[in-house]
Parts: C-alpha cells; sequence; structure tokens
C-alpha cells in the first residue's frame, strides 16, 4: 500500500469555524500569543491561559469535521496515511483519520507540567490515554500521579516541538505522496517538513494565498482545502492500484 504524508496547518480547519493565525493580524480569537500561548504567559496568568484553552475546547466541540477532513479520511480506503498536523483541534479524527500526530498538541489533553505525563479527557473516547481526567483543566487542577500543576498539552512559542526521529525519516524514506495544505510555513520546526520531504515522488501544496511553491516542486493547487482536497483526493483514489 503506498504512503502519503499530510502536513497540515489552521487553514485546514477555517472552513469549519475554527479562524487560523495569520488570518486575524497574528492575534489568536482576540489574544496575543505571547499571553496565551508562551510559558510566560502561562507563567505570568494562568488563569487567562486555562480559558483561553477551554474555550477552545468548547469551540471545537461545538464545530464539525469539513469537507477537506473527510476527503483525507477517504484517501485511508488505498492508501497508508500520515497525518502529520499543527492543528490541535481533533477534527481529523472526528472525520475518522487514523493516524494523526499533532505536533503542537491536542485540545483534549493536559500534561502535567512537571513530569510531562498527558492525560485525557472524559468523556474525550477519541483518546486512547490510559489514565483519564474528568473535564478541562481549572486553575488548581493537579497531576493524579504527581501532584504538579496541569497545564494544556500544547506546544507554546519557545518550546521545543517533538520531531520523532527516526520515526520522521522513515516516513521520508517511504512516502510516495505527499500534500502541505493550509499553513503560511512560518512556525518552525513544523514548517521545515515541506523541505524535509523534497524528495517525495509526487508533491502537493494547498492554500488559497500559498506560501510554498512550484519553486521547491510542489504541484501547488491554489483554493480553499474543502475544495482542492477532494478533487486531488479523488484522482489519487482513482490511480491507485
Ligand atoms: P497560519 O494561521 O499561520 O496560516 C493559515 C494558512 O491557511 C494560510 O496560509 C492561509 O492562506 C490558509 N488558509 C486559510 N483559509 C484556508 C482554507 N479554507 N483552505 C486552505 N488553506 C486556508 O496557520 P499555521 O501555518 O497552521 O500556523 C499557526 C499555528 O497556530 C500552528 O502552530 C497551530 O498550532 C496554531 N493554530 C491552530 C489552530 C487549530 O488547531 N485549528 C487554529 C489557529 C492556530
Amino acid at each position: 500500500m503506498k504512503r502519503i504524508v499530510v502536513f497540515s496547518g489552521a487553514g485546514l480547519s477555517a472552513e469549519s469555524g475554527i479562524p487560523t493565525f495569520r488570518d486575524s493580524d497574528g492575534l489568536w480569537e482576540q489574544h496575543r500569543i505571547e499571553d496565551v500561548a508562551s510559558p510566560d504567559g502561562w507563567q505570568r496568568d494562568p488563569e487567562l491561559v486555562l480559558d483561553f484553552y477551554g474555550k477552545r475546547f468548547q469551540k471545537m466541540n461545538l464545530v464539525q469535521p469539513n469537507a477537506a477532513h473527510y476527503a483525507l479520511a477517504e484517501l485511508q480506503k488505498k492508501f497508508d496515511v500520515i497525518n502529520i498536523t499543527q492543528n490541535i483541534d481533533t477534527l481529523l479524527e472526528q472525520a475518522g483519520a487514523k493516524n494523526v500526530w499533532h505536533l503542537h498538541g491536542r485540545l483534549d489533553t493536559a500534561k502535567c507540567e512537571f513530569h510531562h505525563e498527558i492525560f485525557g479527557y472524559q468523556p474525550t473516547h477519541r483518546c486512547d490515554f490510559k489514565t483519564l481526567i474528568s473535564k478541562p483543566i481549572a486553575l488548581g487542577d493537579t497531576c493524579p500521579k504527581c501532584g504538579g500543576r496541569l497545564r494544556p498539552d500544547v506546544v507554546w512559542f519557545g518550546e521545543s516541538v517533538d520531531m520523532r526521529q527516526p520515526y520522521l525519516e522513515e516516513l521520508i524514506d517511504t512516502a510516495s505522496v505527499f500534500i502541505g495544505v493550509g499553513t503560511s510555513a512560518q512556525v518552525y520546526p513544523a514548517a521545515g517538513l515541506l523541505t524535509l520531504f523534497a524528495d517525495t515522488e509526487q508533491k502537493y501544496f494547498i492554500d488559497p494565498n500559498p506560501a510554498y511553491g512550484a519553486l521547491y516542486g510542489f504541484s501547488v493547487l491554489e483554493g480553499k482545502a474543502s475544495v482542492k482536497l477532494p478533487e486531488l483526493a479523488k484522482q489519487l483514489l482513482g490511480s491507485a492500484n
């Protein structure tokens, strides 16, 4: 079975009603990034940070996956699909995507500030974490294992991203198709994936305002993910043997 690696950003979920970063002047839902997505912001005002992610979690549960998420799930019928996403929402999983790697963490889990163990929220059936906690974190919630403070399981600006070597190298060596979608390719090291997959046989980049282009050997499909991904999925599924 051929392998497809998909690298997605906030544009994938935009049409579900979750705003991107760049489309709102570097603010995230009216907040400065430094206030809600940095270790300093967390130390300064943990209540604001928890409220911010709590609201994002609630919003995620009110919206639905769009045609782009479903197209990626559909590709699994004939391909081994690995989704590497910068998104912290779980719309890919809700659409039925099986293999999702959240580079920047996810909204339905919490992390112990002290020993970094991850806990899933109940009733989040989409999590397979062994230890569950009963609700999104509130101020004062502590790790059930060690008593450390619980914090959002999100990789903030200034924190390191686990690039999962050597798994990533295996993906680079074995992917036949690479699709970049809905990302401004400005947040590193994630954006570096676009060059790391440079030798992949077929490479596509989907975005209405593509930051990445033909210059790098991508077939650029300019447009919305909800239109371009289903079209591309149909083409790939049609040509699969
Ligand atoms: P970004 O906001 O920097 O860029 C969004 C990209 O999506 C832009 O290139 C834009 O042209 C494109 N876009 C807008 N509408 C689109 C559509 N309908 N179809 C396809 N593309 C569309 O997002 P980023 O590159 O992912 O980086 C932002 C960081 O912010 C990420 O690290 C992520 O963790 C975080 N973030 C996540 C979410 C989410 O989980 N849904 C939302 C906002 C921000």
